[in-house]
């Protein structure tokens, strides 16, 4: 690998320092990156995937230009309370849904990933689940009850003392004297803490059976901002490069963390701290209570390429908060179908290594690198895709790499995405079956059923071909 000297400087906005900052690999060796992952219980809205795209802008990014990366991203399966803070998550929805706690976890962790496929979002090096990690928390607890940053609270609770930690609130802004008590953003026993920002690291059961284990201070299960801590210095080595996030998580969970983090290594565990703003639909923020909450296999149902969602997403500053809408999903959407038919055209000619070429990827590299500035580089390419003095075969080779840093699949074919979702891609698969067994009641049937779900289904003699419908 080169080493970082040499390679061009990605420049990101620090939350903590409020500036931009170069994103460099603290070992020489790789960038070690750590991202908030979902808890899974339930499906990751198109919110939660703007979040979760921003990893994958940098890291299609600092691959591009040459870096190695580690990136680690936890699936929280135990320990994130309701709003209320009365009930864990996951343990509310397997009431609700009348199944077992890992059950649900293991449901909504296998749509998460299938969320990601269908958006060309770079997979994690690894996903540690809270669940499995309950050894990792237990030491670094253990650590910070010796290094006297917490203690057992007459609950049996473990808390980190908050006013060990005199930079407490450096992410947020929030300073710890002016966090008032009885503000309720954590959860406690009312008296067993001494402090009233002080925050549990370790919870005791009480009268909670499912998702608990045995500790030093009892059954117990973690509190939520612990297993980041955890994770990151485990699976990191000991230091992150770059930490990523909602801009919800920067208090308290990020604060949190950093707190724990910094105490166990006795120095800045992150060196820079990005976070996206949120996404809001048709001009409000998404609730389950407003009735608005979108899926990625809603765009799916619609017949819109999952992909024209990250388009839209790149369309806009990840720093900005952002209002998508089914308009703007469907223009991105006929956007892509118009890239994809341009390339086959110049496909007519050959892809031309060139001067002119290197200078214009180039100047959408350094874009990216500003401050990952989507929009601005997006404006470069639809300039280039239309200039009329720019050949064919220079379109090609740009907007081939393009294609690498920004994950649009533009060399599918128009109306095809290699992205289908499984049980639609099972479904022709069992219609070649039956169309190759004569089976044509079966095999029509499965036609109208694919089309149900958008998707058109042509037979030639070299096999079945398909595309998505597109409505209005
Ligand atoms: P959760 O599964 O609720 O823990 O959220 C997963 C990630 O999605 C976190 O990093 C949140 O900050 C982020 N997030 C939640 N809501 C939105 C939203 N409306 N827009 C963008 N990101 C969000
Ligand atoms: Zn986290």
């Amino acid at each position: 690998m080169m080493t970082t000297k040499e390679l061009p400087v990605i420049n990101l906005f620090d939350t903590k320092t409020r500036k931009l900052q170069a994103l460099k690999s603290s070992d020489g060796k790789s960038l070690r990156i750590y991202g908030c992952g979902p808890t899974v219980y339930r499906d990751a809205h198109v919110g939660n995937m703007r979040t979760f795209l921003l990893s994958d802008i940098v890291i299609r990014l600092a691959k591009y230009i040459g870096y190695e990366i580690r990136f680690i991203q936890n699936i929280t399966d135990v320990g994130h309370m309701s709003e209320d803070f009365v009930e864990d998550k996951i343990l509310a929805q397997a009431k609700a849904e009348s199944k077992d706690p890992y059950e649900i976890a293991k449901i909504y962790e296998a749509r998460f990933h299938t969320d990601l496929k269908l958006l060309n979002i770079t997979p994690a090096d690894k996903y540690p689940k809270a669940s499995e990690c309950i050894d990792l928390m237990h030491n670094l607890i253990n650590e910070l009850i010796k290094k006297d940053h917490a203690y057992v609270g007459s609950d049996n609770c473990v808390y980190f003392s908050a006013q060990t930690f005199p930079s407490y609130g450096a992410i947020s802004g929030n300073r710890l004297d002016s966090l008032k008590p009885g503000h309720r953003f954590e959860y406690s026993e009312a008296g067993a803490k001494r402090f009233h920002a002080d925050w549990a690291l370790w919870k005791a059961a009480e009268n909670r059976t499912q998702m608990i284990w045995n500790s030093p201070w009892g059954n117990g299960f973690p509190g939520w901002h612990v297993e980041c801590s955890a994770m990151s210095l485990h699976y990191l080595n000991g230091f992150v490069d770059l930490h990523l996030g909602g801009i919800d998580l920067r208090f308290p969970h990020h604060e949190n963390e950093r707190a724990q983090s910094n105490c166990i290594i006795d120095k800045e565990a992150v060196a820079l701290w990005l976070h996206g703003e949120h996404l809001l639909f048709e001009g409000r923020k998404m609730a389950k209570s407003s009735n608005n909450v979108v899926l990625v296999s809603d765009l799916i149902a619609r017949n819109i390429d999952p992909l024209a969602l990250r388009l839209c997403f790149l369309e806009n500053r990840y720093r900005s908060q952002m209002d998508l809408s089914w308009d703007s999903l469907k223009a991105a959407h006929q956007l892509l179908q118009r890239w994809r038919e341009k390339i086959l055209i110049w496909q007519a000619s050959d892809s031309m290594q060139s001067d002119e070429g290197e200078i214009l990827i180039s100047q959408i590299v350094a874009d990216l690198c500003d401050d990952l500035d989507t929009p601005r580089a997006l404006q470069k390419i639809r300039s280039i895709e239309k200039s009329q003095s720019i050949s064919d075969g220079v379109k090609l080779e740009v907007f081939n790499k393009i294609d690498k840093l920004f994950g649009l699949d533009l060399f599918n074919p128009p109306n095809q995405s290699k992205n289908l979702p499984d049980h639609l891609n099972e479904i022709l698969i069992q219609r070649q079956k039956a169309r190759s067994e004569g089976n044509f009641s079966e095999s029509d049937r499965l036609r109208d059923l694919l089309s149900e779900n958008g998707i058109a289904v042509n037979d030639s003699k070299d096999g079945q071909t398909w595309n998505w419908l597109i409505s209005d």
